[in-house]
């Protein structure tokens, strides 16, 4: 049976057709599997939403306790049969809780990657290749000129930009979710064991992390910081208070920004960046297509970001390739 016919794109997302759900539908549905708890893939309002138990954490925690009708806690690896279909999350090791779907139907496996990345994160479980005969991948980064470096090497710069400007204050733009917790890591795995200095903004999820058994170290709330304890200390707050009347009150703030993005220069410039940090939760291009080579799939869909390139790469590989063109995400957290 071909599974084009059980799980296919339709305008309400992602529908596997036997078990009557959807993956990261971007608005409400009766039944919803959610990869991860970035906005743009864990919407509010499902009747039923079925996801890890960290990314229900997660989502309670953003979106409050009736963000679903109910939930069901699935973690990974456990396997559940809905519909006829085999259904069971892997880890992605693109954020705490992140999953990949892995469907069984008609003698047929299909793998809904989410968003992912192959290097190794101290705050989520490494991405596991499940070799599959349809992989569904996402493209944030899917050109050959994205290559992300060595994160360490990133946290190391900004660790020698503190040592060199130790009387500014270095103040980090970084997602909420996933970026900000993963980022104290790299610092404590760098060696850094000062206290890490965090806007309002971040503390609820870093909190959540920290309950989840993640090891952060010394965080302490920016607000309560006294002014002196702040010359060149490290401080992360969401990237749009990096230009608002928020960092003035700081000693001399440096901005800096740790995003993929950053590897494009004009971004960076853009935004006032002084100290652009290349750190990315997604894969880059050479994660994208050594993924597709472990997976071992015949057939490779594209859900978001920059098909083409993609598409392109694997039809030059003998594989059969699809861009879905999916609405509705917004790379939150890349
Ligand atoms: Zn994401
Ligand atoms: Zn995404």
């Amino acid at each position: 049976m071909d599974a084009a016919r059980w799980i296919y794109p339709s305008p309400r997302g992602l529908y596997v057709e036997p078990a009557g759900l959807f993956i990261d539908p971007p608005g409400a549905v009766d039944r919803a599997v959610i990869t991860h708890g970035h906005s743009d893939h864990a919407r509010p309002g499902h009747a039923h939403a079925l996801a890890t138990p960290a990314t229900l954490a997660i989502m309670r925690a953003r979106l409050g306790g009736g963000f679903a009708g109910t939930t069901q806690a699935l973690a990974y690896g456990e396997a559940i049969r809905i519909g006829g279909v085999d259904l069971r999350l892997v880890p992605a090791g693109h954020i705490l809780g992140s999953a990949q779907v892995v469907l069984e139907h008609a003698g047929q496996r299909v793998v809904v990657s989410g968003d992912y990345k192959r290097v190794a994160d101290p705050t989520c479980a490494p991405f596991e290749p499940v070799g599959c005969d349809i992989f569904v991948t996402e493209a944030t980064f899917g050109l050959p000129v994205f290559r992300h470096p060595d994160p360490l090497g990133e946290v190391r710069r900004l660790l020698d930009s503190a040592a060199l400007f130790a009387e500014r204050c270095h103040v980090v733009g970084v997602y909420a979710l996933g970026k900000c917790q993963r980022l104290i890591a790299l610092l404590r795995q760098a060696g850094y064991d000062r206290p890490v200095y965090l806007h309002g903004a971040l503390q609820a999820l870093t909190d959540l992390y920290v309950g989840e058994g993640i090891a952060l170290g010394d965080v302490r709330p920016v607000a309560d910081a006294p002014r002196g304890d702040l010359m060149g200390a490290i401080v992360l707050a969401p990237p749009s208070a990096l230009a608002d009347r928020w960092s003035r009150r700081l000693p001399d703030p440096l901005s800096a920004l740790a995003s993929g993005w950053m590897r494009v220069k004009q971004r960076a410039k853009q935004r006032g960046v002084e100290l652009p940090l290349v750190i990315s939760d997604h894969a880059d291009w050479h994660e994208l297509t050594r993924t597709f080579a472990d997976v071992g799939a015949a057939e490779i869909w594209v859900t978001h970001g920059r098909e083409e390139a993609l598409v392109h790469h694997a039809a030059t590989h003998g594989l059969r390739a699809r861009a879905l063109a999916l609405v509705g995400y917004e790379d939150e957290g890349s």
